[in-house]
């Protein structure tokens, strides 16, 4: 049986990726999503152990000194820890589970660093216009917010070249983006340091 493969999909606010990776890890049981810990504080759309761990600073930083994450960072867009728990990646990939991992552009290339193999997808919005139309229809963040977030955006866009693919998020088609993401890892699943095993079984 082969490892899992770990997918990271980075992309700005106002982006949708939580909405479309909801999507697609809804529709393949196959994929299955990591769920990160985080010190930011809840939106009403969150759930606790659902879209995120949510925890204190202090019990963020005693995880970071014993080891138990995978990648963490400082989000740039409001000064709040984020990290991937180790366990729950480590236990998926060893079951030969594919996961995502959804998270901001410096951890996506920590995770490349330690997994050269990890597959980096960034997805945008259509234009900047709509980005900015997305940020302010959420409702969640003040203007001061939202400002932050766009500066964060244009430097999260920056650096798109670092990824493997893009992937825009047309207005209303959530699955069809869902289901692009879902193409892009079952051709992945194909290549040859996974599917070599299939030719050595041969036995010619
Ligand atoms: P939000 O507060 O909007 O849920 O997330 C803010 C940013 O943090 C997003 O870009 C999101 O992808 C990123 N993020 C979420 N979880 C993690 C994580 O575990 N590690 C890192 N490095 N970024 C994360």
């Amino acid at each position: 049986m082969r490892q899992g493969i770990l997918f990271v999909v980075s992309g700005p606010a106002g982006s949708g990726k939580g909405t479309v990776v909801e999507a697609l890890c809804k529709a393949h049981s196959d994929v299955g999503l990591s769920v990160s810990m985080t010190t930011r504080q809840p939106r009403a759309t969150d759930a606790e152990g659902v879209t995120y761990y949510f925890t204190t600073r202090d019990d963020f930083e005693n995880r970071i000194k014993n080891g138990e994450f995978l990648e963490y960072n400082i989000f740039d867009g409001n000064n709040e820890y984020y990290g991937t728990p180790k366990f729950s990646v480590e236990k998926s990939l060893s079951e030969g589970k594919d996961i995502i991992l959804e998270i901001e552009v410096n951890g996506a290339m920590n995770v490349k660093k330690q997994f050269p193999n990890a597959v980096a997808i960034m997805l945008t919005p259509p234009n900047g216009e709509i980005l900015k139309s997305r940020l302010r229809g959420r409702g969640s963040e003040d203007e001061h917010e939202i400002a932050e977030r766009l500066e964060t955006a244009k430097k999260e866009l920056a650096l798109f070249p670092k990824y493997d693919y893009l992937v825009v998020n047309e207005e209303g088609k959530v699955d069809e983006c869902a289901e692009l993401i879902y193409s892009i890892i079952r051709a992945e699943r194909q290549r040859i340091i996974y599917t070599k095993p299939i030719i050595d079984n041969f036995n010619l």
